[in-house]
């Protein structure tokens, strides 16, 4: 993701009466009865100095959540640091009839970390990372951060590929795919893992992989926090020495001219060239421009060669790319703190063509909130290609994830923010590609039948095949679930 700079779901109360995140009749049950004192107790005991509950001090730092529109209220959160301590969450929040939600980096825009009544299982102090160069293999704990792996990694000229912001979670983003700069050449992030473990809702340690359960490792790979607390991901890793990277701008008129050079920059290869673009008005000047971000794994003189086009005969407003080291390029659309409010929606295209351009240039000039930009990813080379093994991702035969994003300060401004926002998504199905968008971008509002469509029929059938012989109960349900029914 790169940035430039409810909802009747938005609300604690209105939550109640959303489709996927709201707590269903039997959680809503085991909210009503009194838990047993014991049970924090025990879990206390069980994962000392780890259990934090309603009251205790930094507890409403501790359930803020990335999106300020979200104001969950959980019964616990448990820090866990090991297997053990999920192991033991799991099996306390079972015997107490609690719902459980997963913490992993925190930044779901959903809020899916967070749930009312839930014990949460928060894995931050599970960030470590090692790293086997001869195999090319990183092993990296359940709530790792992209700022914790790509230091690790490159320390050995290897990547994985990841996501663009260093502070969000490596596990939410690549149980719910994984777009970044490196997917041109090697793929989504989930097509890079290679096993997991996994603590499943009974509370039993699974292997997903060839050495486990491979069904499971293909479930993991796009199907999201359906099937339990991952633990350990174990990457496949890409060597990326030299990058060079940056963005280009250009005034929105000039789109048309500039989305031909990139359509023909993609379909001449290099695969190494994976841009993100992003529509959006500038708050100082009141322009609307297009911002073509791209970090490209090569040499300065492969990747001048391959955006020539975009620096020629094309009128750029600004242009600071250049060679950069693989940190840096990862850190090159900064950061978002938490709090922000937020509402994210779109679709995985079929095609970006300029007809839609102008819709969305014209779409964006009418934006109520200064923070307001559509972000068009390109699904190009290795992306596009199934992984061994297969992956229940979705999406791969789009050629472009479109997304509205709105950010914005007060709660005033609320409703016309997400008003907007969705208009804006809905503007873009006609060239969706199945009438999905990107789980990893999905607002806490997601339809159910937007969920099954990013899958599609078959692949949500084999998801839920894995989901009732791993959660029968459907204990893992916030999140874009895939109940066990089908
Ligand atoms: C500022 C920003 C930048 C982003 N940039 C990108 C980007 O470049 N590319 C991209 O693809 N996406 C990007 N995203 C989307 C990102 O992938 C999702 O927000 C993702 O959910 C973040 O993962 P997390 O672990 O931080 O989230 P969390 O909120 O902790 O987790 C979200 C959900 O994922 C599941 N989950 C997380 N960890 C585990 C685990 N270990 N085991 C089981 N389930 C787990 C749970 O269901 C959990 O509720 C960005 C998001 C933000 C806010």
């Amino acid at each position: 993701m790169v940035a430039p700079v409810m909802d009747s779901c938005v609300g604690r109360a209105a939550e109640r009466d959303c489709p996927i995140l709201n707590l269903s009749a039997v959680s809503r049950t085991f909210l009503e009865q009194p838990i047993d004192a014991g049970i924090w107790s025990k879990l206390g005991a069980a994962v000392p100095g780890g259990v934090r509950r309603r009251g205790d001090d930094g507890w409403d730092d501790a359930r803020q959540s990335f999106n300020g529109t979200i104001d969950r209220h959980p019964e616990a959160i448990v820090s866990c640091a090991s297997t053990a301590d999920v192991v033991a969450a799991i099996r306390h929040a079972r015997a107490a009839g609690l719902p459980i939600a997963i913490r992993g980096g925190g930044h779901s825009v959903a809020g899916h970390a967070m749930a009312d009544g839930a014990l949460v299982v928060s894995l931050d102090r599970m960030r470590h990372v090692e790293v086997d160069p001869e195999r090319r293999v990183a092993r990296v704990g359940g709530g790792a951060l992209w700022e914790d792996v790509d230091p690790a990694t490159q320390a050995h000229g290897l990547a994985v590929p990841g996501g663009t912001f260093g502070d969000t979670g490596d596990g939410g983003l690549t149980l719910g795919g994984g777009l970044g700069w490196l997917m041109g050449i090697a793929g989504l992030t989930c097509d890079n893992l290679i096993s997991a473990e996994v603590v499943t809702a009974d509370g039993t340690v699974v292997e997903a992989g060839p050495d486990g359960d491979p069904e499971l490792l293909w479930a993991l790979r796009g199907g999201g926090g359906n099937f339990g607390v991952v633990t350990r991901f174990d990457f496949a890793l890409t060597p990326v020495t030299s990058m060079y990277g940056g963005h280009l701008r250009y005034p929105a008129d000039a789109a048309g001219a500039v989305l031909e050079e990139i359509h023909g920059i993609i379909d001449r290869g290099p695969r190494a060239f994976a841009p993100m673009l992003t529509l959006g008005t500038d708050a100082e000047s009141g322009m609307t421009r297009l911002s073509v971000a791209f970090g490209y794994p090569g040499t300065a003189d492969e990747a001048e060669k391959v955006i020539a086009p975009l620096r020629r005969d094309l009128p750029l407003i600004e242009d600071d790319s250049g060679s950069r080291s693989y940190i840096d390029i990862q850190e090159m659309s900064g950061r978002l703190p938490f709090a922000l409010r937020h509402y994210w929606k779109g679709h995985f295209l079929q095609a970006l063509d300029a007809e839609l351009l102008d819709r969305l240039i014209a779409i964006v000039r009418t934006t109520p909130v200064p923070n307001a930009f559509f972000l068009l990813e390109s699904i190009v080379g290795a992306a596009r290609d199934e992984p061994v093994g297969g992956a229940a991702f979705g999406q791969r035969g789009a050629t472009w994830n479109a997304t509205v994003l709105t950010i914005w300060e007060s709660a005033a401004d609320d409703e016309r923010a997400i008003a907007w926002a969705r208009e804006a998504a809905e503007a873009m199905l006609p060239w969706s590609y199945n009438g999905g968008g990107y789980a990893n971008y999905a607002p806490a509002d997601e339809t159910p039948t937007r969920v099954r469509a990013s899958f599609g029929p078959e692949r949500f059938a084999r998801l839920a095949a894995v989901k009732r012989r791993y959660d029968p109960d459907n204990v893992f349900r916030f999140n874009l679930n895939v109940p066990p029914g089908g």
